[in-house]
């Protein structure tokens, strides 16, 4: 039997699969999508099995054979390995890569190797320093011994040249599952009881154990804590042959001893009615069919995937739900956990890499029937879906930065082909592109503008922050927002401050001569980090103490600008004394399980301020909110990017939609330096439908999107002159074989014209209808590919590009 396997090798930057003998002893195991070893020149890799084929028109006796299996059971479906071959052609990466991005982050294997005595060599025969390691089992791991000292290895190696040790190349997986010390009763009922009687005297805690045990295993630990025995006692009984100890593997439940409750279908709403009716049918029909939910903030979308799915369930069928990374807060994983239990698996990076490689087994071996997760949870392998929800189908998380650069829409649609489901995108502020394709009828679309039990929406009112100055308010709160903290302050209602940091991050300028403190590797500014006094970068890492003097002129006015949430903090202590104020930002919300914990610290009451950054924007729903305070609406506004405005209406309208969302009536107010701009302003009418034409109108004067596909291509090295000269001869290669209506701009260099060192240009390229575009970009990376391998010149293609920096 023959393997066809693709090779994790970085440097061999190929798509072909290479073809490996199965040895007769994996011939029953080896199956396409398993991981196995093979050796691939001097070394051993990982590779996945694409196929399996009887022969080959390779000469077999010169193939090399399969060295080791990784998996034992599949790792990939036969849907996600063609899913793989689709992502590679569609974003165009190496086929490794996709394979790699579709598995959790605790089964991508790096390297080891073990070291082992030769056959009929001894610990003894060992010099001294190295006995040691051997007497366990004969073997030690390279990475032990180098941890213990690093010269040992020195004596290893000369061991290994005289013939005493071998050593072998492991893949060290990341993969540990957990397990758990049971045992079990080997005798009868009968037996347990007799032997229990007789040890009733002598040994009255071993009778007792024997006494207590039923048929089934018990965990060790439960069962000490239970009998009240001491593990000698137990081990005793494991000696005397009455039990048998051994581990079992156990799941690690990220949500364990947690009581969720159950919550029932709550009688839909007629526009909810309404929405469920047009998805089921295609369930029931097992066809595909895109849907986009426009549905206010409030309009009990939730509620609408919740009933979905549980008719996707019932056709015995299983359901993906994608939610944005910073919306995967406690309060929407527990709805999901509430309506289906135990057949709930959540991915999401909060995880520890054991607890996500637990639920996604959970997946693969068919456990469960509805995973919740962020964008990779697109990938989860199941193989009878029936329904793939995206929830804030907007969110710009959902594409993914590096390769393979997908957008997990498009992935989410394609699996739905294949499965004849449906997929359902959901948002109050949908993307340009997804709405786009609704009104033309690619998408259907379902509009639901009415919020559960007509709650209304809430006041917004948009405060210039130019008057405030103007009027001698130097304080970064503008009359009226703090007039309305004080409101609420005194009838005890919960209020919410967003502050947007994105593009407004803490800098550090000389008033006299107007120097930026910049990191020396990437051309950005350096962030204030208040709480170690520090200047870092945010792309590199690069750190320095705050300097006190300018470095350029000496002078000591040398500030910090912008604001962080620790200033706010601060100035709010300053302002409103009183207030109990619990800040969400990165720093507070580092430690696992911290964000849960200040959130239900706030919903009990313990805070009268929640105050963060884009992390509170989603998912909130506390029903003392009435108050919602946006610091600074327009700070997106500004970055080099044609969806500024389109972010800046959905994150403001996102933000707003907090704010009474029950019984109480909420209001939102917002500060700006720029009120009139269209996309603050509809925020104050809550009027998508006005933003989207307006924004169609810029979009279609820039060639942008939806009107023009884009594609970004960036090239990066250490050397100016080599991106300069790799980058025109790209464009000139665009400009000849793309057709005259497509728009190529460049070469130009990149909005961060250097990172880490290195100088980054870039191509855009606009087209409405270029059947030939991935091969023309194919034949750019085929091109460079030799010198990409050989040198650090990279060029990175995005087919569908979110950040233009
Ligand atoms: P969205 O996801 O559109 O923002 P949600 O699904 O969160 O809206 O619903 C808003 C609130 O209304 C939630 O508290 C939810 O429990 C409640 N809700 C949703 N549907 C119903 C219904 N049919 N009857 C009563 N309450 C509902
Ligand atoms: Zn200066
Ligand atoms: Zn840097």
């Amino acid at each position: 039997m023959i393997a066809s396997v693709i090779v994790d090798v970085a440097s061999k930057q190929t798509n072909k699969a290479f073809d490996y003998l199965v040895p007769a002893p994996f011939i029953p195991t080896v199956k396409p999508g398993m991981r196995v070893i093979v050796p691939f020149g001097p070394r051993k890799v990982q590779g996945f099995v694409l196929a399996v084929k009887g022969d080959t028109d390779v000469d077999t006796s010169k193939l090399k054979a399969v060295e080791d299996l990784v998996d034992v059971k599949p790792a990939l479906t036969g849907e996600l390995l063609q899913l793989a071959e689709w992502l590679t052609n569609k974003t165009l990466c190496l086929q490794v890569i996709a394979l790699k991005s579709m598995l959790p982050a605790a089964m991508r294997a790096s390297y080891n190797k073990r070291i082992s005595l030769a056959e009929g060599v001894n610990e003894q025969d060992l010099p001294e320093e190295l006995k040691t390691f051997f007497h366990k089992n004969g073997s030690v791991m390279w990475d032990e011994v180098k941890k213990k000292s690093e010269t040992l290895l020195g004596a290893v190696q000369k061991e290994i040249k005289s013939g005493r040790l071998f050593v072998e190349p492991v893949v060290k997986s990341n993969e540990t599952k957990k397990k758990t010390n049971v045992v079990q009763r080997v005798l009868s009922t009968a037996e347990a009881n007799e032997h229990a009687e007789a040890l009733e005297k002598k040994a009255p805690k071993q009778s007792e154990v024997l006494r207590f045990m039923e048929e089934e295993p018990i965990a060790v630990a439960r069962l000490l804590e239970k009998t009240n025995v001491s593990s000698g006692t137990v081990k005793s009984l494991v000696s005397k042959g009455f039990l048998t100890q051994f581990e079992v593997e156990e799941y690690r439940d990220p949500y364990e001893g947690r009581d969720f409750g159950v919550s029932k279908a709550l009688p839909l709403m007629d526009q909810q009615k309404t929405a469920l009716e047009a998805i089921t049918p295609t369930v029931k029909e097992d066809r595909h069919e895109t849907f986009l939910v426009h549905g206010i903030t409030g309009s009990g979308k939730t509620e609408v995937y919740l009933q979905a799915i549980d008719y996707a369930l019932k056709k015995g069928r299983e359901a993906i739900v994608l939610v944005p990374e910073i919306s995967l807060t406690p309060q929407m994983v527990h709805r999901f956990k509430e309506r289906f239990g135990s057949e709930v698996a959540v991915l999401h990076s909060a995880l520890s890499k054991g607890e996500k490689y637990d639920e996604w087994r959970k997946i693969r071996d068919k456990e469960v029937t509805v995973a919740v997760g962020a964008r990779s949870a697109i990938f989860a392998p199941f193989e009878n879906l029936g329904m793939i929800i995206i929830d804030e189908e907007h969110e710009s998380s959902y594409k993914q930065e590096e390769a393979p650069r997908y957008h997990a829409r498009d992935v989410a649609i394609e699996r739905g082909k294949t499965y004849g489901c449906p997929v359902i995108l959901g948002s109050a502020t949908p993307s340009m592109e997804s709405f786009a394709r609704a009104k033309k009828g690619v998408y259907n679309l379902i509009t639901m503008d009415r919020r559960v039990n007509d709650v209304k929406l809430p006041h917004v009112d948009i405060v210039d922050m130019r008057d405030e100055l103007k009027s001698g308010n130097r304080s970064m709160f503008s009359v009226k927002l703090l007039d309305a903290m004080k409101d609420r302050l005194e009838k005890q209602e919960q209020i919410v401050l967003f502050l947007n940091r994105r593009g407004y991050s803490t800098f550090v300028l000389c008033r006299d001569c107007g120097y930026v403190a910049e990191c020396p590797h990437c051309d950005i500014s350096l962030t204030y980090h208040r709480s170690n006094q520090t200047c870092q970068c945010h792309y590199c890492g690069y750190q320095v103490t705050k300097p006190n003097r300018c470095p350029e002129c000496e002078s000591d006015h040398i500030r910090f600008f912008g604001s962080g949430t620790q200033k706010v903090e601060e100035e709010l202590k300053k302002v409103l004394p009183e207030a109990k104020v619990i800040r969400m930002d990165v720093d507070t919300t580092r430690r696992k399980g911290s964000h849960e914990k200040l959130l239900t610290a706030f919903e009990k009451g313990g805070g009268d301020i929640l105050l963060g950054t884009q992390m509170i924007a989603k998912g909130l729903d506390f029903p003392n909110i009435t108050l919602v305070g946006v610091l600074t609406a327009d700070t997106m506004l500004h970055i080099p990017d044609f969806r500024a405005s389109e972010k800046t209406f959905q994150l403001l309208t996102q933000v707003s939609g907090r704010a009474g969302r029950h019984k109480k009536p909420g209001e939102v107010v917002v500060q700006s330096y720029t009120p009139e701009h269209f996309s603050i302003q509809l925020v104050k009418e809550h009027d998508y439908l006005s933003f989207f034409n307006r924004e169609m109108y810029f979009r279609k004067q820039g060639e942008y999107p939806p009107y023009f596909f884009v594609t970004l291509i960036n090239v990066s090295a250490t050397e100016l002159t080599k991106v300069v000269s790799v980058t025109g001869k790209i464009a000139d290669y665009l400009r000849s074989s793309l057709s005259e209506t497509t728009i190529i701009h460049g070469p130009a260099t990149s909005a961060i014209p250097r990172i880490k060192d290195r100088y980054r240009y870039q191509c855009m390229i606009k087209y409405k209808n270029e059947p030939r575009i991935i091969h023309v970009l194919q034949e750019i990376l085929k091109t460079y590919q030799a010198e990409m391998s050989r040198t650090d010149l990279a060029i990175n293609i995005d087919t569908n590009p979110y950040m233009l920096m």
